[in-house]
């Protein structure tokens, strides 16, 4: 059993701005920030956090302050996971990948990978490192690749691609990400209904003292939080809001049974805390970034997303 006290579940909030369509209506500001680590909705309890972001974060600050460090624990041998929960809209894509090909606007994803490989430049010859990459979603409790090729991850069956250069992570993701928009016909709504993982495995090896060492770290934009409207839905729709349900109260039990360092961890409640059982808890470095919206109009969602994140403290 691995120490309790290693187990380091951190979890940070972060609001979005307006955006110009509330802006427009004239939607109401709602958060107040008390301090660095407390939001208040209107007149509700006050919320905590490790961190709290407010709208105006950047993305370079926002990966200082809460990625930096796991990339440093995976290059010495840890695994971890970084999760962006939220409603739909909330900013989870944007946190975790941003614009991937804009320096100011990439998200947490593409500089992972960019510190990575400076790192791994930095260090001397005989340290032999092999990247390897995947790329799946999980949607209606099934995986799918996202890239295609030749290794396959043997817990999900996945393809595990060799990445030599942050070039071609990056084209791995942009063809992840084409090959999840041509399987479906309206994107957005997919996304908010599957949970996407990008998985990175990094393996040195001495070749003097012949030590090795593996981390891994799994990130992740989880399906939309928001409660499906009870009228009307049936079918498919029904389906996915039940599965969506079920592996998003699943992920929130685990972590909350790792944060209260309970004996007994409910991993084999959904394929997602199957497949992230051994990069969850233990000593590995899990961060949830609870992703809010502003607005009033979405008032009863923000507080709903903001009580499943303290269900982790
Ligand atoms: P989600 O993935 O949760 O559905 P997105 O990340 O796509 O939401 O965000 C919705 C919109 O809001 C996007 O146009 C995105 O660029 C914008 N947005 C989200 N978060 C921020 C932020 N912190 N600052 C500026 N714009 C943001
Ligand atoms: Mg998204």
């Amino acid at each position: 059993m691995a120490d309790p006290a290693e187990c380091t579940i951190k979890v940070v909030c972060r609001f979005r701005p307006l955006n110009s369509a509330e802006v427009a209506r004239g939607d109401q500001y709602i958060p107040k920030f008390k301090g660095e680590d407390c939001v208040v909705i209107a007149v509700s309890k006050p919320y905590y956090f490790d961190r709290v972001f407010q709208s105006n974060t950047t993305q370079v600050q926002f990966y200082n302050a809460v990625a930096q460090k796991i990339v440093k624990d995976v290059l010495d041998g840890y695994n971890g996971t970084i999760f962006a929960y939220g409603q739909t809209s909330s900013g989870k894509t944007h946190t975790m990948e941003g614009k991937l090909h804009d320096p100011d606007m990439m998200g947490i994803i593409p500089r992972i990978v960019q510190d990575i490989f400076n790192y791994i430049y930095s260090m001397d010859e005989n340290l032999e490192f092999h990247i390897k990459v995947s790329y799946f979603e999980i949607y209606l409790d099934k995986i799918k690749d996202l890239l295609d090729g030749m290794y396959w991850l043997l817990n999900t069956g996945c393809t595990e691609r060799f990445v030599c250069s942050p070039d071609e992570v990056m084209d791995a993701i942009d063809e992840g990400k084409s090959n999840r928009h041509v399987a479906v016909t309206n994107m957005n709504e997919h996304s908010s209904r599957s949970h996407s993982i990008f998985l990175i495995n990094i393996k040195q090896e001495n070749s003097q003292t012949e030590q090795k060492l593996t981390g891994k770290l799994y990130l992740v934009d989880l399906a939309g939080s928001e409660k499906v409207g009870k009228t009307g839905a049936e079918g498919t729709v029904l389906d996915e809001a039940k599965m969506i349900n079920k592996s998003l109260s699943s992920l929130g039990n685990v972590i909350s049974a790792l944060a209260e360092g309970s004996t007994y961890v409910p991993y084999r409640d959904s394929k997602m805390t199957r497949i992230l059982q051994d990069s969850l808890g233990g000593n590995c470095r899990t961060t949830m970034v609870i992703c809010c919206s502003p607005s009033a109009f979405n008032d009863a969602e923000t507080r709903s997303t903001l009580l499943f994140g303290q269900r982790a403290k």
